[in-house]
């Protein structure tokens, strides 16, 4: 059967000499895998599409639980080369594509995830737009969507709510308040104000959250807490080699 698909390139392997294995992630289907044969010989029409973060329209053949389906034709429906001259942006969206990739597991479609992929990287590519704010929106919507809501305003022992912050053990996604946490080496603090930021951005929709007032020490303490937070939950994310480069940016 002959299938279309519209999809973002999470990643791709070079398969024989000249083959490519991609995976995508599309409106349609979900993840997808496609072996595009042939694609890295100079005479191939198909040559150097398939970069990751790239948007495509594809035609392949499937064949229901194959695993492995075979492209035929793609054409590009944006390439976001706003990011190709930021390298700060560039990491981020190489980031967003591996957390995908590693945080959805078959071909099942959800609409809302590819629309979430689709503008973060759009607004990414968009100098105008803060960078890391994109991202934060990004990632604690595609939790949210993948039924993993971080819970931000209760201390999870006591319930009082976490006017003043919260903090969180090495092994555990729940905040526990300033009374009942027994701090050990590897707690992070997480300060009301993060708190009340990461509850706006899940409350928001469609991506607009910038400028957010934040001190490079808060700043900080939200990046750590979403990584322990999404480790603790899909595990598959441990792994994740685009992290190294983001940790030498915002540490
Ligand atoms: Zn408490």
């Amino acid at each position: 059967m002959i299938e279309k698909a519209e999809a973002i390139v999470l990643k791709t392997l070079n398969y024989g000499d000249t083959s490519k294995i991609i995976t995508l992630y599309s409106k349609e289907s979900g993840r997808l895998k496609l072996i595009a044969k042939g694609v890295r010989s100079p005479k191939s029409k198909a040559r150097g599409l398939f970069q990751p973060t790239r948007h495509l329209q594809v035609i392949y053949y499937s064949k229901p639980g194959a695993g492995l389906q075979i492209f035929k034709a793609g054409e590009l429906i944006n390439g976001f080369f706003g990011l190709g001259n930021d390298f700060d942006r560039l990491t981020l969206a190489q980031v967003i594509v591996e957390l995908l990739d590693r945080s959805v597991e078959d071909e099942a479609p959800h609409p809302e995830l590819f629309q979430l992929l689709t503008t973060t990287l759009s607004r990414l590519a968009d100098p105008g737009i803060t960078a890391a704010e994109t991202y934060w929106f990004f990632h604690l919507h595609l939790l949210r969507e993948l039924g993993f809501r971080p819970h931000v305003e209760h201390c999870s022992l006591c319930r009082n709510p976490l006017n003043d912050g919260g903090s969180q053990g090495i092994s555990s996604s729940h905040l526990e308040c300033v009374n009942c946490h027994q701090s050990g080496q590897d707690s992070i603090f997480v300060s009301g104000t993060v708190l009340q930021v990461i509850q706006t951005i899940l409350a928001s929709r469609g991506g607009r959250c910038e400028n957010l007032e934040l001190s490079v020490k808060e700043r900080r303490s939200l990046w750590a807490f979403l990584w322990r937070y999404t480790f603790y939950h899909i595990e598959s994310t441990r792994g994740m080699r685009s992290l190294k480069v983001l940790r030498q940016l915002y540490g």
